[in-house]
């Protein structure tokens, strides 16, 4: 098949959460099962940056490549910039237009999603629309154009009306990806001016909500198949406490609705081979994990406490790399946190996000010197080594549509402490006395999001460690697991074969 992965973000050149991520890989095993894939993306500055630390191989080079498009009454130039994927062949091809893309922020100033640029709207649609016009420029046509999230959530109505009738687009499926409902991005309704698309669009059924057009809504309708990156947040996502207010839409589509979750790039997030780390290890020898553990609690000023002797190993050090947001759990952390200072432990934070939440940190770090580290920026090589080096990873989520730091934890022997929603739940077996027993546990896991349940779980997990040989079991197999993209990007092939099916039935209507 030839397939067009569509995305706001590709690590390693852009990233501000796991979308980057998923971008940035899965394409590249999608390319080991056979198929013709590219990735098309913006060409931010931060991608310049982050292209120059790369191999020869995947720095930038200017393609011949331009095109102008209509973006409301002005036609905007855009050009094509083109690299691949590292340790790979796949091409990535980034937009290039100084106005929309040579900025500080992927969204907005604030890193990710928060403060975002007034022009929003119309970045993404100049986006969209450059992605098809690429598409055409590089006579590459897509079986199948692969759209993550809502930056993209438009080009599916493009594909079924303005492009509808270009050859290049004549077969082409559209797949919706949803890595998280809450952003949709949502925009005041004169926005339908830029977009060029037929005002009959803007009802309820189609793109209109509330008023105000929807992005999100526009992929979610007009794709051919709609998936999310869990089982379980899939179901999640059809009800009113997780839908966003889109459950319904969503709902009307269950049957087009899959969970796929994401694989791990064991080539980047391996213990064994990782770059970042102060000491590689694996499962048949932890001692390297613990010079990490040594190295991350001076990087953050703590003191060593694993001097305990054989039967004893100290204080467990518990990690934290997350966007600083409500949807991670930092109410309840912040609720609990005097409760789980009070337990004998370390923590190590890093992350951005909510400026509530930065104040809360930086008082805490003053309040508890030699136990809590904080560390409030975006500092990829610190997230490697606090995978590597700390004991747990909390990741309390209030909802999580896969989440990937749980996955990465669990290859480093990072035993994952978290709340039972999306893909935690569907990735993380909680260590109750049976799946000890057993040899079935991974991690902690407590369903209701309460500060009580939390401290609890974090109470349980601390307890856990002290028992020096159950610990050292569980650890053993939380690395034996294989979160790997074989089974995932196998399962991206079906859903694509679907899309595929699904495209001679909706030529006969529109939505
Ligand atoms: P989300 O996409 O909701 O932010 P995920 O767990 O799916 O959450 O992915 C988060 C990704 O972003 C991980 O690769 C994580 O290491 C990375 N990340 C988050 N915050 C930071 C930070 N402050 N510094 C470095 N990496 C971060």
């Amino acid at each position: 098949m030839r397939i067009v992965m569509a995305s706001a973000e590709v690590s390693p050149f852009s990233k501000t959460g796991g979308l980057g991520d998923v971008a940035g890989s899965l394409p590249k095993h999608l390319r080991e099962l056979g198929h013709e894939v590219i990735v098309i993306t913006p060409r931010y500055s931060v991608v310049r940056e982050n292209a120059s630390c790369l191999s020869d191989m995947a720095g930038l080079r200017r393609t011949a490549i331009d095109f102008s498009i209509p973006v409301g009454k002005r036609m905007m130039p855009g050009a094509l910039q083109r690299s691949q994927l590292p340790g790979s062949d796949v091409p990535v091809y980034f937009v290039e237009n100084k106005h929309y893309f040579d900025r500080d922020g992927l969204y907005g100033t604030g890193g990710g999603h928060d403060n975002d640029y007034a022009d929003n709207a119309e970045r993404f649609i100049f986006f969209t629309r450059a992605v098809l016009e690429a598409c055409r420029k590089l006579d590459f046509a897509p079986d199948v154009i692969h759209c993550n999230d809502w930056q993209t959530g438009l080009l599916p109505v493009y594909i079924r009306t303005t492009y509808g009738n270009m050859p290049e687009f004549a077969n082409t499926a559209s797949v919706f990806t949803i890595h998280n409902l809450v952003y949709q991005g949502n925009f005041w309704h004169w926005d339908m001016k830029l977009t060029g698309l037929d005002w009959y669009l803007f009802n309820w059924r189609h793109l209109e909500y509330f008023g105000n057009l929807n992005f999100m809504k526009g992929g979610i309708v007009f794709a051919d198949v709609v998936s999310t990156v869990s089982k379980q947040y899939a179901k999640e996502i059809q009800s009113e406490e997780y839908g966003a207010g889109l459950n319904e839409i969503l709902s009307d589509r269950s049957d087009d609705l899959f969970g796929i979750i994401n694989g791990v790039d064991y080539s980047i997030w391996s213990p064994e081979t990782d770059e970042h780390i102060a000491a590689r290890y694996g499962p048949d020898d932890l001692s390297g994990k613990a010079e990490c553990k040594a190295a991350l609690q001076q990087a953050y000023n703590l003191p060593a406490r694993d001097s305990g002797g054989p039967q004893k190993h100290g204080a467990p050090l518990i990690g934290i790399v997350s966007r600083l947001d409500k949807q991670k759990g930092f109410d309840i952390i912040a609720d609990a946190i005097e409760g789980i200072m009070a337990l004998d432990l370390q923590i190590v934070l890093l992350g951005t996000g909510d400026p509530q939440y930065h104040a809360l940190f930086e008082n805490l770090a003053e309040r508890h010197p030699g136990k809590l580290g904080v560390n409030l920026t975006f500092d990829n090589a610190l997230a490697h080594q606090i995978e590597a080096g700390a004991d747990m990873f909390l990741m309390p989520s209030r909802y999580e549509p896969c989440g990937l730091n749980q996955l990465y934890s669990l290859k480093y022997g990072t035993v994952p402490i978290v709340r039972a929603t999306g893909g935690l739940a569907d990735t993380i077996i909680d260590a109750t006395p049976d799946a000890i027993e057993g040899g079935t546990a991974t991690g902690f896991s407590f369903e209701d999001y309460t500060p009580a349940e939390l401290l609890a779980t974090v109470r349980r997990a601390v307890e856990t460690y002290s028992h020096r040989d159950v610990w050292a079991r569980l650890v053993r197999h939380c690395m034996a697991q294989d979160w790997s993209w074989s089974r995932s990007a196998n399962e991206y092939v079906d859903l694509y074969h679907v899309a595929r099916s699904n495209v001679s039935r909706r030529r006969l209507a529109m939505p």
